[in-house]
């Protein structure tokens, strides 16, 4: 029987790929719902091509447009807004897969009611994770849900630890890789001075604006360390920052015996998202076969912390435990958006990012709306450093 999949962030990266995989198999798949948050004219196009039973739209203006043009062309997909109708589409008995594709905190309450549902869910929307953590994980276990990582580090190691109930036996270290992002080997002067414009350039992925520029910032890094010790259940201390330029090795496992499995391949997001969807079986993703006679020599090195204050800042959150995820995540996303429009220089990221966390010491939590308070209450003390200090940054 065919496997019907919710698809949260349709119109993303993550989502489009992952419709991708999904065409080249329909005797496999099957759309169900396909969920974005204002951009209905592009959804409207994935609708026409993929037939899913539901689109929704977080924005109720755009889904009153989306809903007049379907209509008018006689679809038969019925539009669905706001946000508790993610949630709805991801809970739904209706589907079997649900893709957390959405970006931010902002996928947090659809990807947990997928969880809560016990569905097999695929995990890009690694903020989810980093901003609930042990209330995540506990949902996983409570409701019996599938959690498969499509970031490409955490699926590799996926498939690199032991198979049989997940079990951490004779597993040393965690070996996460890093591209080091358009940045790497830049001065601190240089650092100062880069644009949007060069943040957004990624050497090897193409990907949307907030993750491109976590990728420059190595909050991307950070936020994957925390999202890997959750996963895995690996304390902080276990895992290890990789810089690895060409991003073929997509992390590693290694062993007490000394032995080191890594994932590797082409930098194709189609794979993980291939192996999620399929896991255990192994299906076409699209992507193209590593060429061994044709790549040049692998690098590792270390990532430079002082240049890149993220990923330490990341590693504190981590060792701090409770909110200081959420807090962390909210601080980074203002913070990045502020980037974006122009009103912080690159490195008042990981100022603003500090300042928060300094603000706001870590504290227990056992609801998500206790939670999503401490998210809010970041996110304001976050745009009040970019109004009041951002220029000084
Ligand atoms: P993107 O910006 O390309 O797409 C984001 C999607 O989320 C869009 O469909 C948008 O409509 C939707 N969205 C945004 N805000 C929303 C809201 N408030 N409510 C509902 N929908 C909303 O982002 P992306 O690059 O596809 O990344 C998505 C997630 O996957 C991120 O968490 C990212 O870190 C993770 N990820 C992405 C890649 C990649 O290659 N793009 C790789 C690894 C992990
Ligand atoms: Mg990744």
């Amino acid at each position: 029987m065919s496997q019907r999949i919710t698809l949260l962030g349709a119109t993303g990266s993550i989502g489009l790929q992952t419709l991708d995989v999904i065409a080249l198999h329909p005797e496999r798949y099957q759309v169900f719902a396909l969920a974005a948050f204002t951009r209905w004219q592009a959804l409207a196009e994935l609708c026409l091509r993929h037939r899913p039973r539901y689109a929704v739209l977080r924005d109720p203006q755009a889904a009153a447009a989306l809903r007049n043009h379907l209509a008018a062309i006689g679809s038969d997909t019925e539009v669905l807004e706001g946000e508790r109708a993610l949630e709805e589409v991801s809970e739904s008995p209706e589907t079997d897969v649900v893709v957390a594709g959405i970006v931010g905190a902002a996928g947090v309450r659809p990807t947990l009611a997928a969880v809560r549902a016990g569905k097999r869910v695929l995990l890009a929307n690694k903020e989810a994770l980093v901003v609930t953590g042990a209330l995540f994980m506990q949902a996983v276990n409570d409701h019996g849900a599938e959690l498969i990582p499509l970031d490409s580090e955490h699926n590799a190691i996926f498939q690199c630890l032991p198979q049989e109930g997940r079990s951490r036996q004779g597993v040393r270290r965690l070996l996460l890789t890093a591209s080091g992002g358009p940045f790497r080997g830049y001065s601190a002067e240089a650092l100062a001075r880069v644009t949007v414009e060069q943040a957004l350039k990624h050497p090897n992925w193409d990907m949307g604006p907030k993750i491109s520029v976590d990728s420059a910032t190595l909050m991307n890094k950070g936020l994957e360390l925390i999202e890997a010790s959750w996963l895995f259940s690996m304390d902080e201390s276990q895992i290890d920052i990789v810089v690895h330029p060409q991003s073929v090795v997509h992390s590693m496992v290694e062993y007490e015996d000394g032995s080191v499995l890594a994932q590797m391949g082409t930098p194709d997001m189609r794979t993980p998202i291939a192996c999620g969807l399929s896991w255990p079986q192994r299906i076409a993703s699209g992507a193209t076969s590593l060429d061994f006679l044709t790549l040049s020599a692998l690098q590792f090195e270390a990532a430079n912390l002082s240049l890149f204050p993220c990923l330490r800042l990341a590693r504190e959150a981590l060792r701090a435990g409770g909110s200081a995820g959420a807090v962390l995540n909210a601080a980074n996303e203002i913070a990045v958006q502020a980037f974006l429009d122009g009103q912080l220089a690159f490195n008042g990221i990981p100022s603003c990012v500090e300042a928060t966390l300094t603000h706001l010491p870590a504290t227990g939590f056992t609801s998500l709306d206790e939670i999503m308070s401490v998210d809010e209450e970041a996110r304001a003390y976050a745009r009040q450093q970019v109004t009041s200090r951002g220029a000084q940054y």
